[in-house]
């Protein structure tokens, strides 16, 4: 997508090359199961897929890192992408009198690091912690989405925004209460039914990248149909039910958290033609029309 000369955010924390401990984290845009791919691709263990996190540029030693210029480029889009949420989101919340946004933080960082939510790592791909309401992203997942996931996109593609555009969806999703509810629902109810709720969870914070998405193309004329076709192409990607029968062979639905490919696809795509956020009713579907 076309972000040149768009600002950058200043909500930024950039912890990259300071990644400490070995302990594993939240579930986020593929939840889980992109771990375990990646371990699988690799044919190692969880130990492997850390040391792989550091991934694209230098990885930390006595704070020094140097930057690839690929990583530069990555995280100057992130900050972009970032801002244009800010702006986007601000103008929802006016828009519908639900009040001012409260932007969330974007830490970018290598590896592992300290999140109020416990130890974050990027084994488990970007996540956003609504305690202490910020998106942590290591910017090496780009480079599992082409290589490992086969998403097609450049560097600046709509594809790695949705990924972004999602966890602020979740932010949007704690601002309007439907996140916490959905947690105490989950913690009081069996692993089947919580992921259920998970996966409305999700879904939503797919819509909501759509609906960012949607006003991206309308403000700013920043989207083509190709960008549109490669997001669409990530959703699919990440549908768990594809990367289940892509790593283990079957799909267990019982098991989803974050909705099929079909879903997913229909979710974001929903956000992009509507720009609607009335229209966010992932928990008023029934199963079937889920
Ligand atoms: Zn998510």
């Amino acid at each position: 997508m076309r972000l040149e000369g768009r600002r950058e955010s200043e909500n930024v924390e950039d912890r990259r090359g300071m990644g400490t401990g070995t302990k594993i984290g939240l579930g986020g845009i593929g939840g889980l199961i992109i771990a375990g791919l990646i371990t699988l691709l690799m044919g190692g263990d969880i130990g492997d897929v850390l040391q792989q996190a550091g991934g694209l540029g230098g990885m930390q030693s006595g704070g020094q890192t140097e930057f690839t210029q690929e990583e530069q480029e990555l995280a100057t889009f992130s900050k972009q992408v970032i801002a244009s949420t800010e702006d986007i989101w601000s103008q929802i919340f006016q828009q519908y009198g639900i009040g001012q946004y409260p932007p969330p933080t974007l830490v970018l960082y290598t590896g592992t690091t300290q999140t109020a939510c416990g130890q974050g790592n990027a084994a488990v791909g970007p996540f956003y912690c609504s305690g202490d309401q910020k998106v942590y992203l290591d910017l090496s997942f780009f480079q599992t989405m082409d290589r490992q996931l086969g998403v097609k996109g450049d560097n600046s593609s709509l594809a790695k925004a949705y990924v972004i555009a999602h966890e602020v969806g979740h932010h949007i999703e704690y601002l309007m209460g439907t996140l916490d509810q959905a947690h105490r629902k989950m913690q009081a109810t069996n692993q089947t039914n919580a992921n259920k709720y998970s996966v409305r969870l999700e879904l939503m914070a797919d819509f909501y990248a759509g609906v960012w998405a949607h006003y991206e193309s309308r403000l700013f004329g920043s989207i083509s149909d190709q960008d549109l076709q490669e997001a669409i192409d990530c959703a699919q990607k990440i549908g768990d039910d594809y990367l289940q029968k892509r790593s283990q062979g079957y799909a267990q639905p019982e098991s989803f958290t974050h909705g099929t490919s079909a879903q997913r696809m229909k979710w974001f795509k929903l956000g992009y033609q509507t720009g609607d956020v009335r229209r966010a009713t992932t928990f008023q579907e029934s199963d079937a029309t889920l």
